[in-house]
């Protein structure tokens, strides 16, 4: 079977309760092809979670944008991933680039939460992606291979994760990745987990593109063999994410 697309939708630490409620009316009247063909999942923040879930049109889905890398308890602030299963939200965004770089998140303790998210029940989009300093001087493959074999070392069934390259000089910068860098590096992810997980994983996984993408560029990058979808970010609050749902048809 071939690796259906896969749009997700990014709100970060945006929105008013009146901005959600607009952006899921945008959300719910687009046109966009079935839940069969693409599927589509929107990361508002924590507290819009319940409120989105229960009025989003049925075939979109909800993540979170991040959880807690062990059972919940005295952890003041973090939302645990049994918190997520319970309330109906199916996923979660993990090792997102703002929090490994403003949060500190290393590769481990992403493997972990990784881990811990798949082992409750919850399906991971899992963030890699190299900075601007990392691409120039010739290290994106072994930063995001480093980043992924993090991953890898602490679970074995992949059916519950989506990989999302977001090169960090892209996200929220207006500096997409041409189609043919972003084929290179989702590419040579695929032929990673070829090499050190196994054939199977690595046809079967979806690696979709994150980084300043638009209803301009979601066509061309869409087109790549190698790229299975988006994350979005700054246009998923916008009309176009309707467009970009639309990329792949
Ligand atoms: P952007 O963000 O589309 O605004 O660049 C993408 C992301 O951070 O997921």
């Amino acid at each position: 079977m071939g690796r259906k697309f896969f749009v997700g939708g990014n709100w970060k630490c945006n929105g008013t309760a009146d901005q959600v409620d607009k952006i899921v009316k945008t959300l719910n009247e687009g046109q966009v092809p079935s839940p069969d063909v693409v599927e589509v999942v929107v990361s508002p923040p924590y507290v819009f979670l319940p409120v989105v879930k229960s009025q989003l049109r049925p075939e979109f889905q909800v993540a979170a944008q991040n959880c807690w890398v062990k059972k919940g308890g005295a952890f003041t602030g973090e939302v645990s991933a049994e918190m997520l299963v319970n309330l109906g939200v199916p996923w979660v965004i993990l090792g997102h680039s703002e929090r490994r770089s403003l949060l500190g998140e290393s590769n481990e303790f992403v493997g972990d939460k990784v881990a811990y998210a798949l082992s409750q029940g919850l399906k991971v989009i899992a963030c890699v992606g190299e900075t601007l300093e990392q691409r120039e001087s010739g290290s994106t493959m072994e930063v995001v291979s480093a980043q992924t074999k993090a991953i890898a070392e602490k679970i074995k069934d992949w059916t519950n994760v989506v990989v999302a390259y977001e090169p960090v000089w892209a996200i929220g910068t207006g500096k997409v990745a041409t189609p043919a860098q972003a084929q290179e590096v989702h590419a040579g992810l695929r032929e990673w987990l070829a090499t050190n997980v196994s054939a199977e994983v690595a046809e079967s996984t979806r690696i979709i593109y994150g980084g300043s993408v638009t209803a301009a560029n979601s066509k061309e990058l869409a087109g790549q063999p190698d790229v299975d979808g988006f994350l979005v970010g700054g246009a998923s609050l916008k009309p176009e994410f309707i467009d970009i749902i639309n990329a792949a048809t």
